[in-house]
C-alpha cells in the first residue's frame, strides 16, 4: 500500500502523519548538519496578528515540531487594538525580522484580522525568508513554472496526491477555492503536472456539476461540509484542505461521512493535510537557511 494510505469504507484514507514523519526525519538531519556547519540552528519567526483559533492550533504544532527537530523559534505578537495600528505594526515587525540574520524564515498567522490586508505581508516580507510563498517573486516563479518557495499547504496537497498513487497527468482536476495561499497555487501546480484544471469559487454556478467531473478534487474553501458525497465522481481522489472549528471540533470542507463511500481516496480532517503542511514548512525553512548561510550551504 502507498505510504500514508489506510482504508475506510471503500475509500483509502490518506493520512498525513506517516509522510510527515519521513519529511521531519530529513529536516532533523538537515538541521543538525546546518547547525554543525554554521554554529547556530536555523531560525523561524512566527508573527501573530490576532489569535484566530484554528490557526493557533496549527502554529502551536509548528512551534512544537521546531523544538523537536532543533529549529530556533521566535514568536512575535503584533500589538494594537485597531486594524490600522495592527497593519502598521505588522509591516514593521516583518521588516525587523527581515534584517535579523538569525531569522532564516518568517511566517505570518492566517487569516489576518479583518481590516489588515494580506498586501501588508506581501509588500514587507523578504522573498528569501518567505518560506510560505506569498511574495510576488515566489508567486511569480510558481506561475512561470520555476522553482521558488510555494505555500506549504499547496505543497502538502501535491505531496499527498503524489503519495496517493493518483495519476495526475491527463486527469480532470477541480480546485474549490482560489485564494493566493491555497487554491491558486494548487491549481498552478496541478497544471504544471499536466492535469486539466477547473478552479471554482463562491460565484461558481452549480458547484456539484463541476466537482462531479473531478478525478482529483482539492477543496480549500473554509466552508464546513461544502462538498458532500453526491458531489463526487465515484473513485475520485479527494484532498480536503479545509480546517474549520465547529462546536469545538476541527472539521474539513468535505462531508467525510458521505464522501468516504464514494471517493476512491480521501484525506481526513484532522490528520490529513495539516501534519504534512507543518512538516513541509520546516523543510522550506531549512532550504531558506541553507541558501542564506555563508558556509555549509549545499545550494
Ligand atoms: P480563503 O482565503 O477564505 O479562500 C476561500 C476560497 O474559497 C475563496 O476563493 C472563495 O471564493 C472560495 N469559496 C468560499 N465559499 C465557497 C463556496 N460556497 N463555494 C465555492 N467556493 C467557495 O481561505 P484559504 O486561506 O484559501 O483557506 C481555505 C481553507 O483551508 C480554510 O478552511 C483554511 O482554514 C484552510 N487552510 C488549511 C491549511 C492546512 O494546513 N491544512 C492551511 C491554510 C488554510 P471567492 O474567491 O469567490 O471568495
Amino acid at each position: 500500500m502507498t505510504a500514508g494510505a489506510a482504508t475506510v469504507s471503500g475509500a483509502r484514507l490518506l493520512e498525513g502523519a506517516p509522510i510527515a514523519a519521513e519529511v521531519r526525519a530529513r529536516v532533523a538531519a538537515d538541521v543538525a548538519a546546518y547547525t554543525a556547519a554554521n554554529g547556530r540552528p536555523p531560525g523561524l519567526a512566527v508573527v501573530i496578528c490576532g489569535r484566530d483559533a484554528p490557526s493557533m492550533v496549527y502554529l502551536d504544532r509548528i512551534l512544537k515540531t521546531c523544538a523537536q527537530v532543533g529549529i530556533a523559534t521566535w514568536t512575535v505578537d503584533v500589538p494594537g487594538d485597531d486594524a490600522a495600528t495592527q497593519d502598521r505594526e505588522l509591516g514593521e515587525a516583518i521588516r525587523r525580522l527581515n534584517a535579523d540574520a538569525a531569522v532564516a524564515g518568517i511566517i505570518v498567522q492566517m487569516p489576518l484580522p479583518a481590516g489588515v490586508p494580506l498586501r501588508t505581508v506581501v509588500d514587507a516580507i523578504d522573498p528569501t525568508k518567505d518560506i510560505d510563498g506569498l511574495h510576488p517573486l515566489n508567486a511569480g516563479l510558481l506561475r512561470l513554472g520555476y522553482e521558488g518557495f510555494v505555500p506549504a499547504t499547496a505543497h502538502a496537497a501535491m505531496e499527498m496526491l503524489s503519495h496517493s498513487g493518483a495519476r495526475i497527468e491527463g486527469a480532470d482536476a477541480v480546485v474549490v477555492g482560489r485564494s493566493p495561499v491555497v487554491g491558486m497555487p494548487v491549481a498552478f501546480m496541478l497544471t504544471k503536472a499536466n492535469a486539466t484544471v477547473t478552479v471554482c469559487h463562491s460565484k461558481t454556478r452549480d458547484l456539484g456539476a463541476k466537482t462531479r467531473q473531478a478525478d482529483i478534487l482539492v477543496v480549500a474553501a473554509g466552508r464546513p461540509g461544502l462538498v458532500t458525497g453526491d458531489m463526487l465522481k465515484p473513485g475520485a481522489v479527494v484532498i480536503d484542505v479545509g480546517i474549520n472549528l465547529v462546536d469545538g471540533h476541527l472539521v474539513g470542507d468535505v462531508d467525510f461521512a458521505s464522501a468516504r463511500d464514494v471517493a476512491g481516496a480521501i484525506t481526513p480532517v484532522p490528520g490529513g493535510i495539516g501534519p504534512l503542511t507543518n512538516a513541509l514548512l520546516l523543510a522550506h525553512l531549512v532550504r531558506a537557511a541553507q541558501r542564506q548561510a555563508p558556509v555549509g550551504a549545499p545550494g
